[in-house]
């Protein structure tokens, strides 16, 4: 059941935490803000820019765009028909903490500050989620997009495989990074 009111739940956290899709809909956009507020990502007077694409982190980003534009009023284009001095994308934990740790595997240590949540011009508001909180999230804004077929390397498969057995892996070595430059 939902820990907060009681009906089903759409989502449960590894930690056994279960939340009915209203209540998950709360958490990630809460945790949106969070993720401004905590890594600065965007000021009042920024102009920002996303790219469109047909994946649903790219519709899940322009919604979460919208819903920030109408909370503080600032102003969103999209890119490459209007100049933006800020550049959202879409990343989030899975790809960042695989380029972590590809990195790390060619000891390619030095770029390991590329996968912050902000780098230069670049912020990225989806940097604490999932892929998978992500994909439901659209499915529960009832967002378009179309699915694509991911194809992954040796080291991505890696990954994965990793994260059945430690399923907060991903999460971790984020946090870690985190840690290590902020
Ligand atoms: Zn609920």
């Amino acid at each position: 059941m939902c820990r907060l009111c009681q009906i089903n739940p759409v989502y449960e956290f590894t930690n056994k935490r279960k939340l009915c899709g209203r209540c998950f809909i709360h958490y990630f956009e809460k945790k949106v803000l969070y993720t401004l507020r905590k890594f600065s990502l965007i000021k009042r007077d920024d102009i920002v820019g996303y790219k469109k694409e047909n994946n649903f982190k790219s519709a899940v980003l322009e919604e979460i765009l919208r819903f920030i534009s109408e909370k503080s009023g600032i102003n969103i284009v999209r890119l490459p028909n209007k100049q933006a001095n800020k550049i959202a994308v879409d990343s989030s934990i899975d790809p960042e903490a695989e380029k972590v740790i590809k990195e790390l595997i060619r000891g390619n240590a030095v770029n390991l500050k590329k996968n912050l949540p902000v780098e230069g011009k670049i912020i990225k508001p989806l940097y604490l989620f999932l892929d998978e909180e992500i994909l439901l999230y659209a499915k529960l804004k009832k967002l378009k997009f179309s699915i694509e077929k991911e194809t992954k390397d040796k080291i991505g498969r890696f990954i994965g495989e990793s994260e059945k057995n430690h399923p907060e892996i991903k999460r971790a070595i984020v946090n870690s990074l985190l840690e290590l430059y902020l």
